[in-house]
């Protein structure tokens, strides 16, 4: 229940008793024939919901109304004719109130239901406390009685204030407001709620809005029923609303979705990974890619990511590409190869193969040198294949293999590369940000990742970082149009950080709170310590579980970790994966071809606390066996 909704506030007339809220609205228009004045049905409604003092003055403000006041009075209304006309009012309600009390459709079995799921259930209303006594009684009289009553009369303030609902929250005992509900049925029900940073939710039949009674709303045809559900769905929407409710009955499955948001599953995965809410939260704003504010924002990222490169940057570039990390990389072998070049492709997993792949796909000349998945590149034999094929030009290998997580030495790689002359190519997806790396000292030309791994965007682009000089060699190299890197590049430069074709501008701005929070963290090195000591917790817990590691430990990289399935029990892994997904704990399935295992990352918003919930959820699994 912690992060569960736990009330539900609704609104009286219009909402969970008289259906289309009819009982004020004769009373209005009667007061103001008395003096003269005929208003519309539409004017008496429009301040719906109001503390109905507030309702009278709502009405007299109307600019027709206040112009037929004075026109009738030779002067402006002023607060003694408000009272007037309400003292006028109250009376004639409080005799027609009695009729007006029938519980709308749902109600008592909606209220069934959040009472066995111990959610409590509350009330505001626009009618004073004398006014609600007669409502409730009818009410009750009928099976319907919420656990709590608040009226302005016990707060000092009506609605659009969020007081009533304080209250509620306040006697109930439910707190915080993203764990509860308010439910209305018009504008000023919405607004309270909104103003309450509760969740804010309209109903359409038998609504103020809607206006029309329980016979007039039957003999509606489905399309009419159809555009009457669209415009008030709009009405509530542009007040803020946070969902729209076609009935009661709905009113449950809606309690599900927004609990499915309160209480997300912790992604053990490899990115998209957890992130955090500020991160989430940043993207709650439209940027113009046009406009200079945003693209400043592009060029401070631009040489933000290359400051976490290198320490020596005055030589690389990024260059930011949309898309998934796959169309960075592809972007790279399309680009950086030239038509007479031949590149050759360390790998020992699908993401190595992936790199093969691309090349054979684009018609480049490549050779593989395959170690197999459970085993590091033979440097002994790059060199060997280097010397045998002079006309290589490039070669690429995968830093954190995420197959299975194996952590391959780019330092060593690169020397034997350089030594060649060879550019070198590095996809560092899964590890850019999460472990220690100078491309400068690495003698990387061209280092590739993502939004959705280690710096703990979101997905939606990769960035490659780029020896300047190298870079300035391939124009013209292009397979794609598209996936031009050259011209990405170009184009960021001359048009001072505009991409060339729409940017992922929500996406951006999650990544660049997702960087500033990882300097915040204490920068790379704390980001990589706090994996790591992920890892080396997952990887004892799980041993003490009987769970046996992929690889041996000096290959294991602090990303993901994979396991062998266990011996001697029934172990199915879909079995598994439902049962810790259901504790709020999602892993990843294996991907290699000569065992069976799965995985478990360890990078993302994640930390010690996690792990060990994640040990103790397996731990209860194991259990159940
Ligand atoms: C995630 C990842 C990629 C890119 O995969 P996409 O699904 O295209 O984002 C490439 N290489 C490695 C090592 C990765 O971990």
């Amino acid at each position: 229940m912690e992060n569960e909704i736990k009330g539900v506030i609704f609104d009286w007339a219009g909402t969970t008793v008289d259906f289309g809220c009819f009982a004020p609205l004769k009373v209005f228009t009667e007061i103001f024939k008395n003096k003269g004045i005929d208003i519309t049905i539409e004017e008496a409604r429009l301040p719906m919901g109001m503390l109905k003092i507030d309702h009278v003055r709502a009405i007299l403000s109307m600019p027709r109304i206040s112009q037929l006041w004075s026109e009738k009075f030779g002067r402006d209304y002023n607060d003694g004719d408000v009272a007037e006309l309400y003292s006028d009012f109250e009376p004639s309600l409080m005799k027609i109130l009695p009729n007006y009390t029938d519980v709308l459709d749902g109600v008592l079995l909606v209220c069934k239901e959040l009472r066995e799921r111990g959610i409590k259930i509350g009330s505001t209303t626009g009618y004073t406390k004398e006014m609600m006594e007669v409502v409730a009684d009818g009410a009750t009289k009928q099976g319907y009685t919420p656990d709590c009553l608040v009226t302005a009369d016990d707060v000092g303030s009506g609605r659009p204030y969020p007081f009533m609902i304080y209250r509620n929250m306040q006697n109930l005992g439910i707190y915080p407001p993203k764990c509860i509900i308010k439910v209305g049925d018009t504008v000023s029900d919405i607004k309270e709620g909104v103003n309450a940073g509760v969740w804010s939710v309209g109903v359409i039949v038998g609504s103020s809005e809607m206006g029309l009674t329980r016979e007039e709303y039957s003999q509606l045809s489905d399309e009419q029923k159809m555009v009457l559900t669209r415009k008030i769905t709009k009405t509530y929407f542009d007040a803020g609303a946070d969902y729209v409710i076609n009935n009661m009955a709905e009113l449950p499955a809606l309690i599900d979705e927004i609990n499915k948001g309160l209480v997300p599953y912790l992604l053990l995965t490899p990115g998209p990974l957890t992130t955090t809410k500020t991160v989430k939260n940043a993207m709650l704003r439209d940027w113009c890619t046009w406009d200079s504010d945003y693209n400043n924002i592009i060029q401070k990222l631009r040489t933000d990511l290359i400051n976490l490169a290198t320490a020596n940057p005055q030589n690389y570039t990024t260059v930011l590409m949309q898309g998934s990390g796959t169309f960075s990389v592809e972007s790279v072998i399309g680009t950086a190869i030239p038509n007479n070049g031949k590149l050759l492709v360390l790998t020992n997993g699908a993401y190595g193969d992936r790199i093969a792949h691309i090349a054979e796909t684009l018609k480049i000349q490549t050779i593989v040198q395959d170690s197999g998945e459970t085993a590091p590149p033979d440097l002994s034999k790059l060199a060997k294949n280097l010397k045998a094929n002079p006309d290589i030009t490039h070669v690429a290998v995968v830093h954190c293999e995420t197959t299975t997580g194996m952590l391959n030495d780019i330092e060593a790689i690169g020397k034997t590369v350089k030594e060649f002359g060879k550019i070198f190519i590095v996809d560092a997806m899964s590890s850019f940000g999460g472990i220690p790396m100078d491309i400068f000292n690495l003698k990387i030309d061209y280092l590739i990742s993502s939004a959705n791994k280690c710096v703990q965007g979101v997905p939606g682009f990769g960035f490659t970082i780029a020896s300047k000089q190298e870079l300035e060699k391939c124009k013209g190299n292009a397979r794609s149009l598209s996936l031009d890197l050259y011209d990405q590049w170009k184009g960021m430069e001359s048009g001072n950080g505009k991409w060339r074709y729409t940017s992922p501008t929500h996406v951006v701005k999650a990544f660049c709170q997702a960087l500033k929070e990882l300097e915040l963290e204490g920068g790379v090195e704390a980001r990589f310590k706090r994996y790591a000591e992920n890892q080396k917790i997952l990887a004892e817990g799980m041993k003490n579980l009987k769970f046996m590691p992929l690889l041996e430990s000096h290959l294991q990289s602090p990303i993901i970790t994979s396991f062998y399935y266990p011996e001697n029990c029934n172990f199915t892994f879909f079995e598994f994966y439902n049962f810790i997904k259901n504790k709020g704990y999602v892993i990843y399935p294996g991907k290699i071809s000569k065992a069976e295992t799965f995985r478990i990352g360890n990078i993302g918003n994640v930390n010690r606390n996690d792990i060990l919930g994640l040990l103790a959820s397996i731990e209860a699994f194991l259990l159940t066996q």
